[in-house]
């Protein structure tokens, strides 16, 4: 059996095969090359940065198992990155990062083994009788206040979350339960709270949990006979973040073992922090006494960002990745992916991705192809707001006079235009047209779309700015 770094790689790619989608292995694997193998270490070369974030995100736990599988226990991986935005004749050069659960982003420079969150995971307890342990909070740097949004769908979620960030066990948000759907938040905004706590109160023991793990810690510590030890090390955190805790309906004994957890931390002051894909009352298979404990506090939703919101995410996400696409490009994608921020992530990573493999520069025309290969079940059609949006850069003219009851002659032309090709390009009726357009009526937009056709017919300059909206608005 040969033991190099490509026969090693080969093996991995093997398993790796077999365990996800074709399309997700071409991407993300394919472009992998192994470079070396030392002291049970495997340096694999990754085309970008994003790119080995996406395999820490997405696939850190099947490449801990195929490494630990193909170089035992003292296996790891090493990524080597090729730098973006080089000139054209710079060499490649490499640099170093550690495989993590990706927390360590920030610190590239410690070398981590693959299966530290393991070895965590199997013996999180305490020793009875010893009162100061280092227990890691599971916080992800990246899940700060300071990259979380704010906007008019998380508003309250956010603010209640700041004040217990604040004062944890001090305010009247105990517990604190954030729920909404997926990709909306939650996790972030926990993550947040959690190192808002850290920063201001190091001495606090603070710890993020998935309602999952904190289930199977559970049921090991039943195998084990350590029970006690379970709950003797979660009664001793002062801030338990559990997330996604409707995970726990119709596990009686989970519940039943997070009850008592619950009611010591509460008792003491403790702060409880939780997030759920629903609120309490929608909440199945959950016991009632538990239910009732968690109205205590705050319940906190979070809905989906709207369009500006999604818009500021992007941006603060390329930002902090040191990335930037064309605004066309961030609009694009924010007006046409409206209804989760992880999809609009994920459809971004993918067009980095792409761009970067294929050296293609990021255009309008790219993300159009990418948003139909990567993105299931979106909505094709072009909005009403995407229409306006494109109309008012077109005019150069701020979206708030579009929808204003401004008479002068510019806007008017602007707006009817929107009406126009609102009218044209979705299946949206005159009057939720003449809605999205300063409150006009039917009648109004069917004169608009007259004025259009008319003008188009007698006016060469105004037919050329058609038909250049057109083009922009039309996706490929
Ligand atoms: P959930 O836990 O609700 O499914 P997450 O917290 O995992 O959602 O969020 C999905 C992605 O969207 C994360 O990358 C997160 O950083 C991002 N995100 C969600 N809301 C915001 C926000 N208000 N500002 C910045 N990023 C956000
Ligand atoms: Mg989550």
């Amino acid at each position: 059996m040969t033991v190099n770094h490509e026969g090693v790689w080969n093996a991995c790619l093997k398993v790796i095969k077999d365990n996800i989608p074709l399309q997700a292995y071409k991407t993300w694997f394919e472009p992998i090359l192994p470079i070396k193998l030392e002291n049970h270490i495997l340096m694999i070369q990754v085309p970008s940065h994003f790119f080995y974030e996406w395999l820490e995100e997405h696939y850190i736990t099947l490449l801990k198992k195929v490494i630990k599988k193909e170089l035992g226990a003292e296996g790891r991986l090493e990524y080597s990155i090729v730098m973006e935005n080089r000139g054209k004749n710079a060499a490649p050069y490499t640099v170093k990062l550690p495989t993590s659960d990706g927390k360590s982003l920030k610190n590239p420079s410690i070398n981590m083994p693959l299966n530290i969150n393991e070895r965590q995971i199997r013996n999180p307890f305490i020793i009875p009788g010893l009162k100061k342990v280092n227990v890691d909070s599971n916080l992800n740097p990246a899940y700060s206040f300071e990259n979380f949004v704010e906007g008019d769908c998380n508003r309250l979620a956010r603010s209640a979350g700041y004040a217990v960030a604040n004062k944890p066990g001090g305010t009247a948000f105990n517990p604190l339960l954030i729920y909404g759907g997926v990709g909306l938040g939650k996790t972030h905004l926990a993550h947040a709270i959690g190192i808002g706590i850290k920063e201001q109160y190091p001495n606090k023991t603070v710890l993020y949990v998935g309602s999952e793990k904190f289930a199977h810690q559970f049921i090991d510590a039943i195998k084990n006979g350590s029970t006690n030890d379970f709950i003797h090390f979660y009664q001793m955190i002062d801030v338990l973040i559990i997330d996604d805790v409707q995970f726990f309906s119709g596990k009686e004994k989970t519940q039943d073992v997070f009850f008592h957890v619950f009611n010591h931390l509460h008792q003491n002051g403790k702060q409880i922090i939780l997030t759920s894909d629903k609120p309490p009352v929608d909440m199945q298979g959950m016991e009632q006494r538990l239910l009732s404990r968690f109205k205590w506090g705050l319940s906190a939703d979070l809905a989906a960002p709207d369009l500006e919101t999604r818009i500021a995410i992007l941006e603060k996400k390329m930002y902090g990745n040191g990335i930037e696409l064309p605004k066309e490009v961030v609009e694009y994608l924010a007006y046409n992916i409206n209804t989760n921020i992880r999809e609009m992530e994920g459809a971004w990573t993918s067009l980095l991705a792409q761009a970067s493999l294929n050296k293609k520069a990021i255009t309008l025309d790219l993300a159009k192809q990418m948003i139909d290969k990567f993105v299931k079940n979106t909505a094709r059609e072009v909005s009403i707001d995407y229409i306006q949006k494109v109309v008012c850069d077109y005019f150069d003219l701020p979206l708030e006079i579009l929808k204003s009851k401004t008479r002068k002659r510019e806007v008017v032309q602007a707006r009817q235009i929107s009406m126009y090709f609102s009218k044209k390009m979705t299946k949206s009726s005159l009057a939720n047209i003449g809605a999205h357009c300063g409150g006009k009526d039917h009648a109004t937009v069917l004169h608009a779309c007259k004025t259009v056709t008319n003008l188009s017919e007698t006016d060469k300059q105004f037919k050329i700015y058609l038909s250049d909206l057109e083009k922009k608005l039309t996706i490929q």
